[in-house]
């Protein structure tokens, strides 16, 4: 594909990390382990920060082969009103979640901007913070929500390989691959405080695929070398709609990724969510991971009304009520976290700010 950024294909600038994912590599993941935990501790301490999902609306014009919110699934199509959504929000609240991340499909007519930013403006007034993982905006969109109390976006561009992501994007505003990787720089240009990216693990070839995001994520990081970066390492789940991945993505090699972006991102949060099993989410703790989802429901309106027969956008694979969860994190001497800011502090950056 031409007009490729160069961060992108140049791969001088993940040489040091390559040879610690193949899987003939001589670093065994036992030393990949110990390196990795000993960095975790120095840059982050014994803590686990926390947060839970909440679904908006599920209704979407994209056509991901992957997702079970594609507009070709019959799934049942809603949207939170501005009282359902303070409720969910109340009801995660008495599970001790003051950490929310507020999603929604493609932007459609149900769900649109002005819509978000209200549900932004209702979740910045219960909860201690605030992101958001919707569809792509221009600057000014961003800029406005993060006046209304939005500090950060997450948005993966699910794979980094060009020819992949045009077969499994069949339609739809998100089939425009170089304008999706433009969007985390829009979210910091516009004053957005912390970034999430990531690929979906299983649509590509996995250790190329780490190495595209590795280096998206130290672009990133030279370039706005003021904002909070982090990288997520979701796996395809079942979902409507049966897709199965191409690509088989072990435990053995998402440990060996986890392990060599926290030596190569010493930084970087590094994000692990409800969709890995309760053994693995317990055994990445503390040896890289340090932000964690908890008690996620992936249907819309899922935290006072759980449908047990809709699987949401993918099925949760670690169900465990936030009381039972941080019971595992105690017993590794990790301290569960789940405010670590008040939202006074949540004034936005500058774009000169950030760039330096
Ligand atoms: S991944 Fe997002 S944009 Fe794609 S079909 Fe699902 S909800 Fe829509």
């Amino acid at each position: 594909m031409n007009g490729l950024p160069t961060w992108l294909t140049n791969k001088k600038a993940s040489d040091d990390i390559a040879p610690l994912l193949r899987n003939d590599s001589p670093v065994s993941l036992e030393s990949l382990a110990a390196e990795a935990r000993a960095i975790t501790l120095s840059r982050f301490g014994r803590t686990m920060s926390l947060y839970a999902p909440l679904y908006l609306s599920n209704f979407c014009s994209s056509g991901c082969a992957y997702c079970g919110y594609a507009s070709d699934r019959t799934t049942r199509r809603r949207r939170l009103e501005s009282e359902e959504v303070r409720h969910e929000l109340e009801s995660m609240k008495k599970m001790g979640i003051h950490d929310v991340l507020l999603l929604t499909g493609e932007r459609t007519s149900a769900a649109e901007f002005d819509y978000l930013r209200r549900c932004v403006e209702i979740a910045s007034g219960i909860m201690a913070r605030v992101s958001i993982e919707a569809f792509p905006m221009n600057v000014n969109e961003y800029r406005a929500l993060a006046d209304s109390g939005c500090t950060g976006v997450t948005i993966y561009q699910e794979t980094y390989d060009p020819e992949q992501y045009r077969r499994l994007h069949r339609w739809g505003p998100k089939q425009n691959f170089l304008e999706r990787l433009e969007i985390p720089e829009r979210a910091l240009q516009a004053g957005i405080k912390t970034v999430g990216i990531g690929a979906l693990l299983g649509l590509s070839e996995p250790v190329e695929e780490a190495l595209r995001v590795l280096r998206h994520v130290r672009h990133l990081s030279r370039t706005y070398w003021r904002a909070g970066l982090s990288v997520s390492f979701p796996r395809i789940r079942p979902q409507t709609g049966g897709f199965q991945p191409e690509f088989t993505v072990s435990d053995h090699f998402l440990a060996r990724m986890i392990f060599a972006f926290r030596i190569g991102l010493p930084d970087v949060e590094l994000v692990l969510s409800t969709r890995e099993s309760p053994a693995f989410r317990d055994g990445m703790a503390g040896l890289g991971i340090t932000r964690m989802s908890i008690a996620s429901r992936t249907t819309v309106g899922g935290y006072l009304e759980p449908d047990g027969n809709e699987k949401g956008q993918f099925e949760v694979n670690d169900d465990r009520n936030t009381k039972t969860f941080c019971k595992a994190l105690e017993a590794k001497n990790i301290e569960p976290v789940f405010k670590n800011w008040e939202p006074v502090y949540n004034g936005p950056n500058t774009e000169s700010e950030q760039t330096g």
